[in-house]
This record gives structure tokens, C-alpha cells and sequence, in this order.
């Protein structure tokens, strides 16, 4: 038996079979094509093109029929860049002055162009990386006549291991057959992920090399809730396992009984999901979360090949608020640089990102750009119950900046003739220690608050928040972290100012009962974490929270907080016992 662990990223628990996924790249060898016989090769590499963006267009459509219009629009990328005349023309030119054959031309420049992309390092250009190969594999096959045989053999329920996936092999999966997922490569908010997310499958990824380890066939466990995987797994663990699945679902039952989300004694909280695309309302209703509490929408331009227009934008943005009805939906502002990267932005490396040019300091530098999205939001105000927040405020000037020129942005159009809301609420991020620490002084301008926890740690600790080498400093059981969240919410009940919570401690149970007990009534989180969070609202009253959060405040270590929060949460939801054991 051999545990490992990765990145979980689509909560579950699946035990079968292995199926392997060997995508061991193959190397083209090199070989002349005669003179005469090198534009027949040029034309078998349209051909190949042509018959690669069929294919693309018919997963497309598959993916957009399945999945919905949003996860579809990853082909786009695909698509662009078939029709990108400095990637194609290139190839062509090698098969005519240099006599090489159509599949070795493809696959050098194509592996030339992806390892570009690889050494960027954001999650991003990974991404890009995966789309380039995805396509070389299209066109390879349509030029060596292969097939995507291999997919094509999963008949009986596996768990599907493989070095990476592409978007289309994850959108091909079915979740009858595949009940689970493990990947060598990868990270939470890769595309592949996102798809195989929505499918529901189980997935862990990031789990560093098991494909030598494995044989198809060997018995195998995957638990995308705490990010295991149990290869060969003996009969105790698979015991453990089967009781630990009865306790979820169990748990999983009671959790989704959706409803007003109510303390034991009568306390409402607000339920508000955080969400990258539209396309996540959906889920986000059907978990009957009370509205947006952060849309981080920085993601549109992140996988969009160019700027996304003004109009496109109103057009999310407006179907957003329509979707929600009197939810808010509280829009954070463009929210780039430091590892949320453009392809422009790239081209400008800083030593220090994460102290750099990054969220609204890169927006109020490139006005432009910035006013168009700012046009865009405002022309949806009218379309719903909106709430617009900037990202890491460092200083007073900075928001009142944003702000007049949001207000600018405002008369413009009513100028033009446009209907713009009155009186939107304007928030911001606390993710900063300056903006924690000033938080009473910063109350006198921003109508909310919204603490992110997820920099505010990194800030507060000095580490980096993707830092796998200091990961064990990175947490929010930090002493330091958890008297700047008390301050935020001391002066926010002071002045009045409406506070929220949107790191992802949020929706972490560990964290639930502390941060009620700090005095926070209103989480945002990830909305397939609404229903359990919102079960273990219902079994607590305000008081237990309180004497655990005065509790937590007279400790000074992590671990001990931790452990302490551990126990506490074990004690009220005795069914996720084991749960965290892994973490
Ligand atoms: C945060 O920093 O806590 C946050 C919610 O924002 P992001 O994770 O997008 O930086
Ligand atoms: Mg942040």
C-alpha cells in the first residue's frame, strides 16, 4: 500500500480500478520529403488542420450541449490559434526550403511554443502549454491516421490516472465510467480541472509521479476532499474508507436541505458564493447561496485571447445580476498581476510581483482599460442588486481614487445617455495588514468590507501564498492573521460598515465557528462548500462560538489553535471524523 497526496479539487470519495492513461510524448522522427513531393505535404498539413478544427468544433459543440456555453469557450483558445498565421506559416516554410515532413515541422514548433509557455510559470500559461499539445496531438493524429483509441476503451467504472489532461479528454469523460481522477500535473484552476469539476467527477491533482507506480487493474483509492490517494490500499484502509464515504454521504444528506441559514439559536448568517464565471450561478442557486459575496473578474481576461470588449462584459455582467434578482452580486474589480498574469502583462516581469504592479494599482496605471470594464459594470447597474468592490487597497487615496473615477466613469455615461444606478454600494478588499490595521479610518469611505484572508496570511506572514516550500507557515490559525481579522470586524461593527469574509478560510469548517465567533454574519466561499458549512451553521449557537473564539484568542501557537479548532469541529459533526486526518 502507498499513500500520496495532491491537490484535491472536486470533493468525493471513489475506490476501483486503475486505469492508466500513457501519454508518453512521442518523438517524430526526421525525414527529407523530396522536392517535387513537398507542396502534396503542405497540402496534407491543411488537410490536417482543417480536420483538427472539425474535431475541435464537434468537442465544442459537445462540451457547450453538456456543460454549457462558458466551459465551451475553452476551445476558443484552441480555435485562435489554428488560425494564427506566425504559429502555421512557420511550419510550412520548414516542409518547403528545408524538404521535413509535415508531423516533425508540427511537433517542433509546437513543443518550441509550449515550452515557452511552460517556462512562464503562471497556472495560466500551464494551461496555454496543455492547449498548444492538445493541439499537436489533433493534428499528429489526423497526419499519422491515429485514433484517440485509448479514451476510447474505458468501458467498466476505473479511476483514470494520467500525467495531465486536455479540456476535451476531461469533457469526454463520463462520470459513470470514470469514478475518479488522478493527475500527475495540474492545479486547482486548471481548465481541465474546471471541467472535470463541473462533470463531478472526483479529482486530485499535483500528485507528483504515479504512473510508474501503478498497473491497470491495481486497486486504488481517490479522495478528492482531502486530496489522497491510497494506491493498493490494504483491507483496513479500505474499510476506513467505506465508513468515512457512509459518514459523507450521510453528512452530505442532511447538508442539503436547502433553507434559510439560521445558528441553533436563530442567528441568520449570509451564504454568498465566490465565483470565477457566470456560468457557476447555476450551482451557486441551486445551493441556495443568498447571493455573490466576491466575483473575481480578472478570470474573463485570464482565458480570453484578447481583451474582452465592453459589450461582452455588460453581457456577463448583466446576466449575472438577472440571474440573481435581489442577491447582490458583489463585482470585485480587475484584479491582475502578481500569478494573475495577461499575456501583455507577462512581458513585464517584476522582481516582486506580489508587491508590485498588481489589482487595483495596475488598474488605476492603465486607465483605459480599466474604464472599460468600469463602463461596462456601470451600464449593468440597473440590471440587478450590485455591489462593486476594488482589490488590495493599500491606502485611503488609492480607494478615493478608484472611486472618483468611477464616478467619472458614471457621469460619461449618463452623458451618452446611459441609465446608471444610484447610490451602488462601493466596498473593498481588507487583504492587506495597512487596510486591517486602518480599518476604522477606512470605514469612513468604503460602504463594505470583505476580508481575503488568502493575501492577507501572505502579507501578514511574509509567505508566499504558492509557495509549496513554506506552505507549512501559510495558514490562518495564525495568531497574527486572526487578531487583524478581529480588528476589521471590531471597527466595522463600530462605524457600521457591512464586513464579509472571502478567503478561502471561509469555507473551510475548521474556520466556521471561529469566524462566528469573531463576529463575522456573512461568509463567501465556494459554493460547493455552501451546504456543509451551512449544516455545521445550523448545529452551533453564537455563544459556543464566542467562548471558542475567546478561547483561540488567548493561544499563540498555530498548531495548538488548529488542533484545538480540530477537536471543537469533530465534537459538533462527529460524521466527518477522519476527514481531516490527511490535512
Ligand atoms: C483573497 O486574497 O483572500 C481573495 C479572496 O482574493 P484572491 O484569492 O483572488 O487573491
Ligand atoms: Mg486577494
Amino acid at each position: 500500500m502507498k499513500t500520496l497526496h495532491g491537490i484535491p479539487v472536486a470533493p468525493g470519495i471513489a475506490q476501483s480500478v486503475a486505469f492508466v492513461l500513457d501519454q508518453a510524448r512521442e518523438r517524430i522522427a526526421r525525414h527529407d520529403v523530396a522536392i517535387a513531393a513537398r507542396d502534396e505535404e503542405i497540402q496534407s498539413l491543411d488537410r490536417a488542420i482543417d480536420a483538427a478544427r472539425a474535431s475541435l468544433e464537434a468537442d465544442r459543440a459537445q462540451v457547450e450541449a453538456d456543460l454549457g456555453p462558458e466551459p465551451a469557450k475553452i476551445f476558443d483558445v484552441h480555435l485562435h490559434l489554428l488560425q494564427d498565421a506566425s504559429l502555421v506559416e512557420p511550419i510550412r516554410e520548414r516542409i518547403r526550403t528545408e524538404g521535413v515532413t509535415a508531423a516533425f515541422a508540427a511537433s517542433e514548433a509546437f513543443h518550441g511554443l509550449a515550452a515557452r509557455f511552460k517556462t512562464m510559470g503562471s497556472p495560466v500559461f500551464r494551461d496555454k502549454a496543455r492547449d498548444i499539445l492538445d493541439l499537436e496531438r489533433r493534428i499528429l493524429d489526423q497526419l499519422l491516421g491515429r485514433t484517440r483509441e485509448r479514451l476510447a476503451q474505458v468501458v467498466e467504472p476505473v479511476v483514470l490516472l494520467a500525467h495531465e489532461l486536455t479540456p476535451a479528454d476531461a469533457a469526454s469523460l463520463s462520470r459513470e465510467q470514470v469514478l475518479g481522477i488522478v493527475l500527475e500535473a495540474g492545479g486547482r484552476t486548471d481548465h481541465a480541472s474546471i471541467v472535470a469539476s463541473a462533470i463531478g467527477i472526483p479529482i486530485v491533482v499535483g500528485c507528483g509521479d504515479v504512473l510508474g507506480e501503478v498497473s491497470d487493474g491495481d486497486q486504488i483509492i481517490v479522495d478528492g476532499t482531502g486530496g489522497t490517494v491510497v494506491l493498493l490500499p490494504d483491507d483496513e484502509t479500505v474499510r476506513r474508507y467505506q465508513r468515512r464515504k457512509k459518514g459523507l454521504d450521510r453528512f452530505r444528506e442532511s447538508a442539503a436541505v436547502v433553507g434559510e441559514t439560521r445558528t441553533a439559536d436563530g442567528t441568520h448568517i449570509d451564504l454568498l458564493g465566490n465565483i470565477e464565471f457566470v456560468r457557476e450561478l447555476k450551482g451557486l442557486l441551486e445551493v441556495g447561496a443568498d447571493g455573490v459575496g466576491l466575483y473575481r473578474t480578472e478570470f474573463t481576461y485570464l482565458t480570453s485571447v484578447e481583451e474582452p470588449s465592453e459589450d461582452d462584459l455588460y453581457e456577463s455582467y448583466s446576466t449575472a445580476l438577472q440571474m440573481l434578482g435581489d442577491r447582490p452580486l458583489t463585482l470585485r474589480t480587475l484584479d491582475l498581476g502578481a500569478d494573475k498574469y495577461t499575456q501583455a502583462l507577462s512581458l513585464e516581469p517584476e522582481r516582486n510581483p506580489f508587491l508590485g504592479l498588481r489589482s487595483i494599482r495596475y488598474s488605476l496605471q492603465n486607465l483605459p482599460m480599466f474604464r472599460r470594464q468600469l463602463r461596462a459594470i456601470l451600464r449593468a447597474s440597473t440590471c440587478g442588486n450590485l455591489r462593486v468592490m476594488f482589490p488590495l487597497v493599500t491606502t485611503v487615496g488609492e480607494f478615493r481614487q478608484a472611486k472618483m473615477l468611477l464616478n467619472d466613469v458614471a457621469d460619461e455615461l449618463r452623458d451618452e445617455g446611459h441609465e446608471v444606478a444610484e447610490n451602488i454600494p462601493v466596498g473593498m478588499m481588507v487583504e492587506v495588514p495597512s487596510a486591517a490595521i486602518m480599518a476604522s479610518t477606512f470605514a469612513r469611505v468604503a460602504d463594505f468590507f470583505s476580508i481575503g484572508t488568502n493575501d492577507l496570511i501572505q502579507y501578514t506572514v511574509a509567505v508566499d501564498r504558492g509557495n509549496e516550500r513554506v506552505a507549512t507557515l501559510y495558514t490562518a490559525a495564525s495568531p497574527a492573521v486572526l487578531r487583524l481579522v478581529k480588528t476589521v470586524v471590531r471597527a466595522s461593527q463600530r462605524r457600521n460598515v457591512p464586513v464579509s469574509i472571502c478567503g478561502e478560510c471561509a469555507g473551510d469548517m475548521t474556520y466556521t465557528m471561529l469566524l462566528l465567533g469573531l463576529g463575522l454574519r456573512s461568509l463567501s466561499l465556494v459554493p460547493a462548500q455552501i451546504p456543509r458549512v451551512r449544516e455545521l451553521i445550523r448545529r452551533v449557537t453564537i455563544e459556543q462560538c464566542e467562548r471558542l473564539a475567546r478561547r483561540i484568542g488567548s493561544l499563540d501557537s498555530e498548531r495548538t489553535i488548529l488542533k484545538v479548532l480540530r477537536d471543537e469541529l469533530i465534537r459538533v459533526l462527529p460524521e466527518i471524523d477522519g476527514e481531516l486526518d490527511d490535512e
